[in-house]
């Protein structure tokens, strides 16, 4: 059966890989230069040398369910254990502490996108390829019905069967092309009530001036959540970089802002955390994430629509969880269940 999935997040090439080596041919539509989605890295400062983890800053090891995952990408060199230092900054007292979390972090010493990049390995994966609709193609007896995938370049392409493995709004946006069509209606419904904490990433770096000991500084100060410092955070010996995260509230508040706006109201904040030094970098870069963190999951491991003869499912991190675990259990449940299913 020939499978088309629609992002390369690790939901998306998770359940690609899982089909694949189930014998399906499987083609994974990304409309991105890479792969991992939300796990993602920038390349920027002088002569883009400096390496920053501009999406999710870490994974965390949360269940046991998520352990053989993490211990593969581990086993194969693509992270490793992260030990920190890790500090809370409070603001009242301005002091400073210690941190020491209660679940085990990982990193990828040459950035997240590492992660995509691996799980790409396994399955033939289009980049730069957005999937703008899907059209179904039906009624011909002699022919099993397909899908048609409608890209925005205006070039078309047919599969047995498709997953939609990207954030709810954008499966929202592709499965509203197929209404009249099938009965996706309860699917869309459901997906349309989910929720998403936007976020800022802001990109600073300073040259060789000194850097702060510790690896991740976490706050309650309103404007910034956490700061990751990515020159200790790699070991390495690229110049002294931040990535600052904002707090949901903040980054709703100034979603449509201008930019130049946010970011010196993020470098005041940044001087009042760590002093005037850091409200001057050599460059900044920011990000605005419209779909960073899921507020109200939906309760099951993936949704399909039953009952045609053309599968179609959604997928991703807003299943049974809000986090890179909820995305790859979710691609895992429907690769499996679809191997089961499609067996001949
Ligand atoms: C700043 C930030 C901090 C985070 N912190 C944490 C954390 O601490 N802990 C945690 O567990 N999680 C965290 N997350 C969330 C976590 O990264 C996500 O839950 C997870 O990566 C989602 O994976 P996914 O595969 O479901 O979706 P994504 O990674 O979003 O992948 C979806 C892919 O689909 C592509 N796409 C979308 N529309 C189309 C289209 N029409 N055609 C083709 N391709 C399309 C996108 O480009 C993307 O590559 C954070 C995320 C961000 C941004």
């Amino acid at each position: 059966m020939k499978i088309a999935i629609i992002g390369a997040g690790v939901a998306g090439l998770t359940a690609g890989r899982e089909l694949a080596n189930g014998g399906h041919e499987v083609v994974v539509f990304e409309k991105s230069k890479g792969y991992g989605g939300r796990l993602s890295t920038r390349y920027a400062g002088k002569e883009n040398a400096t390496r920053l983890d501009h999406g999710l800053p870490y994974i965390e090891l949360s269940s046991e369910k998520f352990t053989p995952f993490v211990k593969e990408l581990g086993d194969r060199g693509v992270i490793e254990p992260w030990v920190g230092p890790f500090v809370y900054h409070n603001v009242e007292d301005g002091k400073t502490k210690e941190l020491r979390p209660s679940k085990k972090r990982f990193i990828a010493p040459k950035g997240m996108n590492e992660v995509g990049r691996f799980l790409a390995r396994y399955v033939d994966v289009r980049t730069e390829t957005k999937v703008g609709g899907l059209t179904h193609i039906g009624q011909d007896r002699t022919k099993k019905k397909t899908w048609m995938l409608n890209f925005t370049s205006s070039a078309v392409e047919s599969a047995d069967a498709v997953i939609i493995a990207t954030p709810s709004k954008q499966a929202y946006a592709v499965l509203n092309t197929t209404i009249d069509e099938i009965a996706t209606l309860k699917l869309v419904r459901e997906i349309d009530e989910v929720e998403y904490n936007p976020s800022f990433s802001f990109m600073v770096g300073y040259g060789d001036a000194g850097t702060p000991d510790w690896a991740m500084l976490e706050t309650d100060h309103p404007v910034i959540s956490s700061i990751t410092n990515e020159k200790i955070k790699r070991g390495s010996e690229q110049e002294t970089s931040f990535v600052i995260h904002t707090t949901a509230e903040f980054s709703k508040d100034h979603e449509n802002e201008k930019r130049d706006v946010v970011e010196e109201k993020i470098l005041d904040a940044l001087s009042e955390v760590l002093g005037g030094w850091a409200a001057v970098p050599n460059w900044k870069q920011l990000h605005f994430w419209r779909y960073s963190t899921v507020i109200n999951p939906l309760p099951y491991p993936f949704m399909e629509v039953v009952g045609n003869d053309t599968p179609i499912a959604v997928i991703g991190g807003y299943m049974n969880g809000s986090s890179l675990e909820a995305a790859y259990l979710s691609g895992k449940a429907i690769g499996e269940y679809w191997n089961r299913k499609f067996k001949d």
